[in-house]
C-alpha cells in the first residue's frame, strides 16, 4: 500500500524538508574541514572562471582600442594560467565532494543497517522484506547521487551566480536590475515546483519498494507460484504495480521538464531584453561593447547557474523525498529495550518460570492468557495444542522477542526484563522448524552457533548432531558452500547442521520446534537421535509433533486458545478425559 498520501508530514513541506537537509548535513560533520576545503576550492575554480569575461573585455575595449599586441599577449598568457588554476581547483573540489558525498552515503547505509538489525520482530510483521531492502538500496542511492555530483555542481553554480550578479552590478548596476528583476519570480515558482517534485518523488520511492516487495515475495514463493501455475498472475500484480510507477514517473518528468524550460524561457527573455537595451547604451555611448560582450557572458553564466540550480534542485528534492524514508525507519525505536540499570544475565542454570503471563500481539485479545509453570533445569517440556494455541508465542517470550503485557518470566529467578537482552539471548539456543542455512559455507553454517569456535569444535558439534558423516562426502567437506550456489541439502540434513549449530552454542536453555515434515526412517532416526544427545542437561523447549517426544518430556503443557488447559506428565495427562488425550487420539495434533 501506498503510505505517502496519507502521511501527515507532507502538510509541512518546507519545514520537513529543511528538518531532512539539515539531518543529511549532520552526517557530514565528520568530515567538515574536508568540506570547508571543498568550498574552498569550488569558490576559486569559480572565480577563476567568472575572470575571464573580464579577459575578453579588455581585449575589446583596450587592445583592438589602442592596437596593442604587448597586452594581447599579456592576457592570453594571464588567461592561460586562469584555466590550469580553474582545472586544477575544480578537479580537487569534485573529487572532495565526491568523496565526502559517498563516504557520508556508506555510513548511513551501515547504520541503517546496523538498525535494521537492531529492530525487535514487531516491526518485521509489519514491514515488507523487499521494502526494506529497497529502502536500503534505491532510496540510499537516490540521496547518494543527490549526495555527490549534484551537490558539487550546486556549489560551483551557487559561486557562479553570486559572483556573476556582484560583477553585473559592478560594470553596471541598471542594465544588471533587467536580470536581477527575473530571480524573484523564480524562486518562488522553484519552491512551488520543488515541493511538488518531492511529493511524487517520495510517493514514487514507496512505489518502487512495493514493487521490489512484490517481486521478491513471488521469486521468494517461486514453488507455490508453479504448483499453483500462478505465473501470470504473479506478471499482472508485477505490471500492476510498475505501471503505477511509470505514471508517477511520467507526472514526475513532465513537471521537471516543464519548471526547467519555463525557467530557461524567463532568462532568456531577459538576455534578450539585456541585448536590445545594452546595445542602445554603447549606441548612446554609455557603455562599452567591451562591458557589454562582458555583461551578456555574465548574464549566460546566472542563466545557466539558475537553470542548473532549479534542475539540482528538482533532484534533491527526490532526494530529500528518499531520505525521508530512511530516517523513518531510523527513527523508529525497538521496543524491547535495555533499562538503563539493564544487568547482565549471569551464567545461566536453567530455571525457567511463567507467572501470570498475558501476551497479545495486537492491542486487542489475548494470545496467551494468564499462562504460569515453571520448568526446572535440565528439564524437557513439550507444548502440545491445537493450531493457533500459543506455542510458538511461548517460544517467542523466552528470548524476549515481545515484552509480556502483564505477569513475569524469569530466570533462574530474574525477571527477564532486568537483564540485558543480548545476554539473555546469547544463553538461548534455537532449532527452528524451517531451517535457515546461509549462502556461506558449511562450517561457517555451524559456527553461527558461537564465532568464536575452533574448527575443531565444529568437527566434534557436527559430530554430536550425527552430520560429521554426510558432511565429509559433499565434495568439498566442510568447505562445501550452501544454498543457490551451493550444494542442496536433504530436510534431515539441514536439520542436522542446525543442531549442529545449538550444540555449538551450548547454551542452558533450548528452543525447538520440531520439524512436522515426515524425514525418511533412517534420518529420523538420525536427527532424533542427535536432539537427545542435544538436550542433555538443557531446559528444553519443544513444540512437539511426535508421540516419541511427549512421552519421553518431563511435563507437557497443554495449551487452547492461549490458555494452559492441563499439564503434567504423559501418563497423568492420558488418564485424564480432556485435550490431550483427543489430541493423542487424533495422532498428533497442529500439522
Ligand atoms: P501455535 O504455535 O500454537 O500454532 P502461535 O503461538 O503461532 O500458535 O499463535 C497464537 C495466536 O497468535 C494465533 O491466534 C495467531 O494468529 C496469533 N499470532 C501469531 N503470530 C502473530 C503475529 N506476529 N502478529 C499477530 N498475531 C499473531
Amino acid at each position: 500500500m501506498n503510505t505517502a498520501a496519507t502521511n501527515p508530514d507532507e502538510r509541512l513541506p518546507s519545514t520537513e524538508l529543511w528538518r531532512t537537509w539539515k539531518r543529511i548535513l549532520r552526517l557530514s560533520k565528520p568530515y567538515f574541514l574536508r568540506l570547508i576545503f571543498s568550498f574552498i576550492l569550488a569558490a576559486l575554480a569559480t572565480g577563476a572562471w567568472l575572470a575571464i569575461p573580464l579577459g575578453l573585455r579588455s581585449m575589446l575595449d583596450s587592445v583592438f582600442e589602442q592596437g596593442d599586441r604587448h597586452l594581447l599577449n599579456v592576457i592570453a598568457i594571464g588567461m592561460l594560467a586562469l584555466f590550469i588554476v580553474q582545472s586544477l581547483m575544480s578537479f580537487g573540489s569534485h573529487y572532495l565532494i565526491d568523496w565526502i558525498g559517498s563516504r557520508v552515503i556508506t555510513d548511513l547505509r551501515q547504520k541503517v543497517y546496523a538498525h535494521l538489525c537492531q529492530l525487535d520482530l514487531r516491526f518485521y510483521t509489519n514491514h515488507r522484506l523487499g521494502e526494506l531492502t529497497s529502502r536500503l538500496g534505491n532510496d540510499v542511492g537516490t540521496i547518494r547521487s543527490a549526495a555527490t555530483t549534484d551537490l558539487s555542481q550546486l556549489l560551483m553554480h551557487n559561486f557562479s551566480l553570486l559572483g556573476s550578479i556582484i560583477l553585473m552590478a559592478v560594470l553596471n548596476w541598471r542594465l544588471s536590475l533587467i536580470v536581477f528583476g527575473v530571480v524573484p519570480p523564480v524562486v518562488l515558482v522553484s519552491r512551488y515546483f520543488g515541493q511538488k517534485i518531492r511529493r511524487i518523488s517520495r510517493q514514487a520511492q514507496d512505489r518502487l519498494a512495493d514493487t521490489t516487495a512484490v517481486a521478491e515475495e513471488a521469486l521468494g514463493a517461486i514453488r507455490v507460484v508453479k504448483a499453483f501455475t500462478r505465473e501470470s498472475y504473479e506478471v499482472r500484480r508485477y505490471r500492476n504495480e510498475t505501471e503505477a510507477l511509470f505514471k508517477l514517473n511520467r507526472h514526475r518528468a513532465l513537471i521537471t521538464a516543464f519548471f526547467s524550460s519555463g525557467i530557461g524561457f524567463f532568462f532568456l527573455l531577459s538576455m534578450t531584453t539585456i541585448f536590445w537595451y545594452g546595445g542602445s547604451e554603447v549606441l548612446e555611448n554609455r557603455l562599452t561593447a567591451g562591458d557589454l560582450v562582458a555583461f551578456l557572458i555574465y548574464a549566460t553564466n546566472i542563466t545557466r547557474s539558475v537553470w542548473g540550480i532549479s534542475r539540482l534542485y528538482s533532484s534533491l528534492n527526490s532526494a530529500a523525498g528518499a531520505s525521508e524514508r530512511i530516517f523513518q525507519i531510523l527513527d523508529t525505536i525497538p521496543e524491547i529495550n535495555d533499562n538503563e540499570r539493564a544487568v547482565v544475565m549471569p551464567f545461566l542454570k536453567g530455571r525457567v518460570s511463567f507467572s501470570n503471563v498475558s501476551f497479545s500481539y495486537e492491542k486487542d485479545g489475548f494470545n496467551l492468557n494468564q499462562v504460569s509453570f515453571v520448568a526446572n533445569e535440565g528439564e524437557t517440556i513439550a507444548l502440545v495444542g491445537p493450531s493457533g494455541s500459543g506455542k510458538s508465542t511461548i517460544m517467542h517470550l523466552i528470548p524476549r522477542f515481545y515484552d509480556v503485557q502483564s505477569g513475569q518470566i524469569r530466570i533462574d529467578g530474574i525477571d527477564i526484563k532486568t537483564v540485558q537482552t543480548q545476554s539473555l539471548r546469547q544463553q538461548i539456543a534455537v532449532v527452528a522448524q524451517d531451517i535457515h542455512l546461509f549462502g556461506i559455507s558449511v562450517a561457517e553454517n555451524i559456527r553461527y552457533g558461537r564465532l568464536e569456535a575452533t574448527d575443531s569444535e565444529i568437527i566434534s558439534a557436527a559430530k554430536a548432531a550425527n552430520a560429521d558423516q554426510f558432511i565429509h562426502d559433499l565434495p568439498e567437506g566442510y568447505d562445501s558452500l550452501v544454498g543457490e550456489r551451493g550444494v542442496k541439502l536433504s530436510g534431515g540434513q539441514r536439520q542436522r547442521i542446525a543442531i549442529a549449530r545449538a550444540i555449538l552454542r551450548d547454551a542452558r536453555i533450548l528452543l525447538l520446534d520440531e520439524a512436522t515434515s515426515s524425514l525418511d526412517s533412517e534420518s529420523e532416526a538420525l536427527v532424533q537421535q542427535a536432539l537427545e544427545r542435544l538436550m542433555v542437561g538443557r531446559t528444553s523447549f519443544i513444540i512437539a509433533h511426535r508421540l516419541s517426544t511427549v512421552q519421553h518430556a518431563d511435563c507437557i503443557i497443554v495449551l487452547d486458545s492461549g490458555k494452559v488447559v492441563q499439564s503434567g506428565s504423559h501418563q497423568t495427562l492420558f488418564e485424564q478425559d480432556g485435550l490431550y488425550r483427543r489430541l493423542c487420539s487424533l495422532q498428533f495434533q497442529d500439522p
